[in-house]
């Protein structure tokens, strides 16, 4: 048909430039591209894949280059998910091309590898050689001659084969063949096993494919055939006999009745639960966006609640979404949802591979699966007809990327829902203020769970005073002394105890006596954490190392000491305190992967511990029914930080963390020790008074017109020198000086990281009471570090920010 066949296309790229680029079409490829395919193309000397915006007859006044390559036969994006991206880059001020790339998933081509064989006439040619074996085309041919080989294994053996192969091809002696990398026949005994995970402890595999495997498996519990799961996982074949023989995985013979994981059980709604439900319901018949903020108690059972209106929403033959934070999606987790909606789950989560990814994206996209659960990016799967987006703990930090394009996924998931014409649902104990504010002016609607699950009571909390308790013992101790009563009460009573505190480490630094210097990073304005275990000193922000020193490195005495308390110094005062316990401790330098985190978690859940310590990694979404002692080493931490959220945050991680306590039959208790009793976010998270703390906490973002009172945003300058990050700061600032009517400049001033690594930091925050005016200011930022060429990384644009370091 005339009309579908265009000469030319506009493709995004992964460049900070904000302009589509305009290629011609090859003859092959006219009727075939389409808005949403991914295209290889030429960018001056390299190759980029890009996204094809659209096809159209117009030629460029310069001429196009070619495009080469088409990777996609059906779009990766379809209209509306198109149509996301560009509000994306528009309301966080980000290149296209970078917000598409972080939309498709990577390496969808990856399993296709290319082997040549030979061809009739090559194979003639072959047998009358006589040649020199050394000469490149001779050992090419005598090797195809074996068998057919791929591209990528041939040119390691012969220096200079792609251009040698290239020439026999052309000569009619080899042709090139797409095969997918599991056609292997080495590999056809594995339809005959079954592959599952041992759940067995150990350090994370160094081999990708074999970490991969583990991590598919684990968040796929159960029996698999192996064939099946190399489909999802590159190379798991080799990997899974690799790790059966050091028993990290059980392979066996397919026998016909194989076990398998203990469905969780399900439960018929409380009165709360249903009434929810119900309303979520009649917003999901009505197909009409709407968005719903499900504030619901620590232990109120909201994902029941997720898990009724998901079947809700397939009912009405549409898919759902469900966002989860990066550290909640532990199989037990993707377990439930396997159980309930078998065959139609997708779960994606950034531990897994590109090829895995991949593979979920496809079934996403044709729609074999229709549920999709997981982290942050999966807010941008691709699943159809979507009529239902659900973001557990929508307060959590981990909803918002670091990097570009720094997008809150939970902001991304409502519009989403609005393109969609979706439901959007967001659960929290402790609703971030945006959120609640929008209950407030009308926008989303508040369904409530107020009680526990089964009417158990909520923790009885206890704030204890770590001044009083200095003048009482003349000690500067880790532990109170009602806190390690309580814990003694727990180990003697069978039951467990999680013990937070929100650094790791042993030390939060090193200090001199003589000259009062503390040991700082090499690159980062930041104090180095001692780390007793690998006896050495830690940049906590560029992971920069050295030993601990004998003596002062700027005065050389020998007085040095080392101040404050992480993780790790409270692990070993525990063992001190009760030499007999079974301590376990979870942080991020006892955890490397995923595995080892839900490999802690779960030999805690079996009792085979009596006490977790651990960073906030413990105080999230955890259900260990025999907890029943929530003990918070230090609950000040949070609350120094330079940062308008840090009483919000302190107020969510107590709740959450305190909410942890007494989930089972039996009450439990809390003890939060603090310097600060009085502050606000303390008193308000012992009493669990979320409405208290909303109020107050309004009362100050409203004084201080911060969100939710003004769209914010944190513009970073970096440069090597500091001269260098001065200057360009000064160039920004006097483009907003004098700034619009609604907007406020503070700063430029030096970050508060000054130095991160190794580069020299100073910083703008903006307010504006208009979003589309802090958007045009903005813009006039990034056009200018185009115009004048900075480099890439000079500038950072973070609107909505989370943190303000
Ligand atoms: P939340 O996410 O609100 O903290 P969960 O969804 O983890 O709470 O639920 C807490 C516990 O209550 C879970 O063990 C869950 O299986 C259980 N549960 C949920 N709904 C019910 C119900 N209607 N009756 C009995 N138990 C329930
Ligand atoms: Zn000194
Ligand atoms: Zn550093």
């Amino acid at each position: 048909m005339p009309g579908d066949v265009f000469e030319y296309c506009d493709v995004s790229l992964p460049v900070p430039i904000d302009q589509a680029f305009t290629y011609r079409l090859p003859l092959t490829l006219r009727h075939r591209v389409k808005p949403g395919c991914r295209v290889l193309v030429p960018f001056g000397a390299r190759r980029l894949t890009g996204v094809v915006l659209t096809c159209h007859e117009t030629p460029p006044e310069v001429e196009a280059r070619e495009a080469l390559r088409l990777l996609d036969e059906e779009p990766v994006l379809d209209e509306s998910l198109l149509g996301l991206a560009r509000w994306l880059a528009s309301y966080y001020c980000a290149p296209l091309g970078e917000v598409l790339r972080c939309m498709t998933p990577l390496g969808g081509e990856i399993r296709r590898s290319k082997v040549y064989t030979l061809t009739d006439t090559g194979r003639d040619a072959a047998r009358r050689l006589t040649g020199d074996a050394v000469e490149p085309s001779v050992q090419l041919l005598r090797m195809l001659e074996a068998r057919p080989l791929s591209e990528v294994w041939l040119n390691k053996q012969v220096p200079g084969a792609g251009k040698v192969l290239k020439n026999l091809q052309r000569k009619g002696f080899v042709q090139l063949e797409e095969v997918h990398a599991d056609r292997d026949p080495l590999r056809a005994s594995s339809s005959r096993l079954k592959v599952e995970f041992s759940g067995r402890p150990a350090e994370a595999p160094r081999k990708k494919s074999e970490r991969e495997l583990l991590a598919y498996l684990e968040m796929h519990p159960g029996p698999h055939s192996l064939a099946a799961v190399e489909k999802n996982v590159r190379g798991a074949g080799q990997a899974a006999r690799a790790l059966a023989r050091r028993s990290l995985v059980l392979l066996r013979p397919d026998e016909p009745a194989s076990p398998s994981l203990a469905a969780p059980a399900r439960h018929t709604l409380n009165p709360a639960q249903q009434e929810a439900f119900e309303r979520l319901k009649e917003g999901i018949d009505s197909r009409q966006f709407h968005t719903f903020l499900l504030q619901g108690v620590t232990g109120s059972g909201k994902t029941e609640v997720y898990l009724n209106a998901i079947q809700a929403c397939l009912d009405t033959g549409r898919g759902a979404l469900l966002l989860v934070p990066e550290i909640a999606l532990t199989p037990a987790v993707a377990g439930q949802f396997y159980h309930r909606f078998p065959d139609r789950v997708a779960v994606l989560h950034s531990a897994f591979g590109d090829a895995e990814r991949a593979e979920q994206w496809r079934r996403i996209r044709t729609g074999a699966a229709s549920v999709v659960v997981g982290t942050r990016s999966a807010v941008f799967a691709p699943v159809r007809d979507l009529g239902l987006v659900l973001v557990d703990e929508e307060h959590d930090q981990s909803y918002k990327q670091e990097e570009t394009p720094r997008y809150g996924g939970r902001d991304v998931a409502v519009v989403r829902g609005q393109h969609a014409g979706a439901c959007v649902v967001l659960g929290s104990a402790t609703p971030s203020l945006e959120s609640r504010q929008n209950v407030e002016r009308g926008r989303y609607t508040l369904l409530e769970l107020p009680d526990r699950i089964e009417r158990r009571p909520m923790p009885q909390v206890e704030i204890i005073d770590m001044r009083e308790e200095f003048l009482a013992t003349r000690k500067q101790a880790v532990f109170s002394r009602s806190l390690l009563e309580a814990i003694r009460e727990r180990l003697s009573g069978g039951e467990q105890t999680m013990l937070l505190l929100n650094r790791r480490g042993f030390s939060s630094f090193v200090s001199c006596r003589s000259c009062g210097e503390s040991v700082q990073c090499r690159d980062c304005s930041v104090t180095l954490t001692y780390h007793r275990r690998d006896r050495r000193l830690l940049c906590h922000y560029c992971n920069y190392a050295e030993r601990v020193p004998t003596v002062c490195p700027q005065c050389a005495s020998e007085y040095i000491y080392f101040v404050g308390l992480g993780s790790e110094k409270v692990e070993d005062e525990l063992h001190q305190a009760f030499p007999t316990a079974r301590i376990a401790r979870m942080d991020r330098d006892t955890v490397t992967g995923k595995r080892r985190y839900e490999t802690i978690l779960q030999s805690f859940r079996n009792g085979e511990y009596d006490i977790l310590v651990g960073t906030q990694m413990i105080a999230k979404g955890h259900d260990i029914p025999n907890v029943t002692l929530v003990g918070i080493v230090s609950a000040d931490i949070g609350l120094s930080m330079p940062d308008f959220r840090a009483a919000e945050r302190t107020f969510q991680l107590l709740t959450q963390a305190a909410g942890r306590a007494g989930r089972g039959s039996l009450p439990g208790q809390v003890l939060i020790q603090t310097s600060n009793p009085d502050h606000y976010a303390i008193r308000f998270a012992a009493a669990q008074d979320y409405a208290s703390f909303y109020a107050k906490e309004l009362e100050f973002r409203r004084a201080m017109r911060y969100p939710p009172f003004s769209a914010l945003a944190n513009v970073v300058i970096r440069a090597r020198t500091q001269e260098e990050a001065f200057r360009l700061s000064g160039e920004l600032s006097a483009l907003v000086a004098p700034p619009p009517a609604q907007v406020r400049v503070l700063g430029p001033a030096e970050a508060p990281l000054q130095r991160l690594k190794g580069d020299f930091r100073y910083q703008m925050l903006i307010k504006s009471s208009s979003r589309v005016t802090l958007r045009e200011v903005l813009n006039r930022l990034r056009s200018h570090a185009l115009e004048k060429r900075w480099p890439a990384t000079a500038l950072i644009i973070d609107v909505d920010p989370f943190s303000l370091m």
